[in-house]
């Protein structure tokens, strides 16, 4: 086959495109075409995200599919760029960034936007190559669908496709392409871009745009004195903290939440040295790079809210007032605990409340992080064990994973209450569906990877199946709701990808 007749020949997918991101114009992007990927082959797929863009299952094990999501082949409607955009990384100031390695291809009439993570050289791919290793692709592409399979707002990933073509980090490896999927990849370093630059009616140009896509309400709001971008605002900041409520009751650190790796639809988003905790330790790290541990598990809601002052800056000449500004990050401080406490409610299989968590009930989770960190308990498997503990009214294998048990027994006691009169008993159904059985742990990305490494790439597909519906129990899967092995520990995750 000659790849240039192949390359000229266009793909129809069959969508119709709007590309309005495309429409916003050429300050906020570069127009370019993705780098052709030599002899590509799946690596994995989704039918789930194949079927939300209304994309038949057929195309993922098509020859054209895999040419044309790996560079290979235009794709007819598409409209490739690589958007500018800038950033705080590591709490500084570190001016112009942009997609150096993502090629967003287009939005689909559905109103979702497909972007190739690794598809070769962008203008802004500074001294870096604009590829992805293999690893981190895979890391990716089943990370993105095991936070939608708990319910967690992620952007969303169609497959990925590799090639022996090597790529060099610190050793050599080969490279990949993740196929993204979000109604929209905006990140708050778009809105610190052109504010920092002054480029205020690009700003306006964005923020409006942004607004009428996604955020419609805020144009006919009457608060903050009817200032749609102060509503914006408000509205990002709500959204960011219901998602790091979510992380932070599931257990996910994200380990690296610069203001470029923040969504302004608040989504997960840039999978890099994520970590769904095993032992629960508050403080832990997961990135390798991060020395300071800035992005440490339980500093990621202040960190949240660093960014969205961050955010609110670069708004600022649009919303005009430093108070309102400020007045719109406010509501950060009230919704992140009360989704916070909502979830942990869930996990507890406690009803929610319609009055607000009770003190009681605020201690009682607040005592049971801190016996959990005391003993260093394995998140996971602590909370499906306690749901299995209540749906069948035996805590034995809960308590198990404490050597200190009487101070179990003296939470289980407070928990369940003492009489028969108690009214508020834990509801193991709600339980079991909302502490998982399955999260992606680093070492079972890891024992996917070497294997695909091997170009076998059926452990990915099985952890995909598992990973989709998290809670459901999957029999003849369990070792991969197991303790990690010992070897887990010295997994190294850095910023290299
Ligand atoms: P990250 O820490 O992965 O979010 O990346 C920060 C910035 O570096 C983003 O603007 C990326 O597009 C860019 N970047 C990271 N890796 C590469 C690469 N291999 N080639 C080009 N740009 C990259
Ligand atoms: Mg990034």
């Amino acid at each position: 086959m000659s790849m240039t007749t192949e390359h000229q020949r266009e793909l129809d997918l069959g969508f119709s495109w709007r590309n309005s991101f495309s429409q916003l114009g050429e300050d906020f992007y570069t127009r370019v075409s993705p780098q052709a990927l030599t002899a590509p082959y799946w690596v994995g797929s989704s039918r789930a995200v194949a079927r939300e863009l209304g994309l038949d299952e057929s195309w993922l094990s098509s020859e054209e599919l895999l040419q044309a999501l790996s560079g290979n082949r235009h794709i007819a409607g598409a409209q490739p760029l690589a958007s500018v955009y800038s950033g705080h990384q590591f709490g500084v100031w570190a001016g112009q960034l942009g997609d150096g390695r993502a090629i967003l291809l287009g939005e689909t009439a559905s109103g979702l936007e497909l972007q190739l993570k690794g598809a070769g050289l962008t203008p802004y791919s500074r001294m870096a190559d604009g590829r992805a290793v293999l690893r981190s692709s895979i890391r990716e592409f089943l990370c993105s669908e095991a936070m939608h399979g708990l319910g967690i707002p992620s952007t969303r990933a169609l497959c990925v496709t590799g090639s022996d073509a090597p790529v060099y980090r610190e050793a050599i490896e080969t490279a990949a392409v993740v196929t993204r999927v979000a109604p929209s990849f905006v990140r708050f370093g778009h809105f610190e871009h052109f504010s920092h630059r002054g480029q205020l009616a690009q700003l306006r140009l964005l923020a409006d745009a942004v607004i009428a896509r996604h955020y419609p309400a805020c144009r006919t709001s009457e608060k903050y004195g009817g200032n749609r971008y102060a509503a914006l605002l408000e509205a990002v900041s709500e959204r960011t903290a219901d998602m790091v409520a979510q992380w932070q009751a599931v257990g996910f650190c994200h380990g690296v939440m610069n203001t470029d790796n923040m969504s302004i639809l608040g989504l997960t988003i840039d999978y890099g040295p994520f970590q769904f905790l095993d032992a629960f330790d508050p403080g832990h790290v997961c990135n390798h790079s991060d020395n300071q541990g800035r992005y440490a598990f339980n500093k990621q809601p202040q960190i949240a809210y660093w960014n969205l002052y961050c955010l609110a800056q670069a708004l600022l000449p649009l919303i005009e007032e430093q108070e309102l500004a400020l007045q719109a990050l406010e509501p950060f401080k009230t919704v992140f605990p009360q989704r916070f406490e909502s979830r942990m409610r869930s996990k507890l299989g406690l009803a929610d409340a319609e009055v607000g968590t009770s003190k009681d009930e605020r201690a009682l989770i607040e005592d049971l992080l801190h016996l959990l960190a005391k003993e260093r308990v394995d998140y996971a498997i602590f909370w499906r064990r306690l749901s299995h503990a209540v749906a069948e009214g035996s805590n034995r294998a809960a308590r198990e994973l404490f050597l200190d048990s009487s101070a179990f027994d003296a939470w289980w006691l407070r928990y369940t209450g003492n009489g028969a009169d108690d009214p508020a008993r834990p509801d193991a159904d709600m339980m079991l569906k909302t502490n998982p059985k399955f999260v992606l742990r680093n070492h079972l990305a890891e024992n996917a990877i070497r294997q695909a490494k091997m170009k076998d790439f059926s452990e990915i597909a099985s952890l995909l199946a598992v990973l989709e519906t998290p809670c459901q129990e999957h029999p003849g899967f369990e070792a991969y709701a197991q303790f990690p092995p010992d070897w887990a520990q010295s997994i190294e995750i850095s910023c290299s990808s």
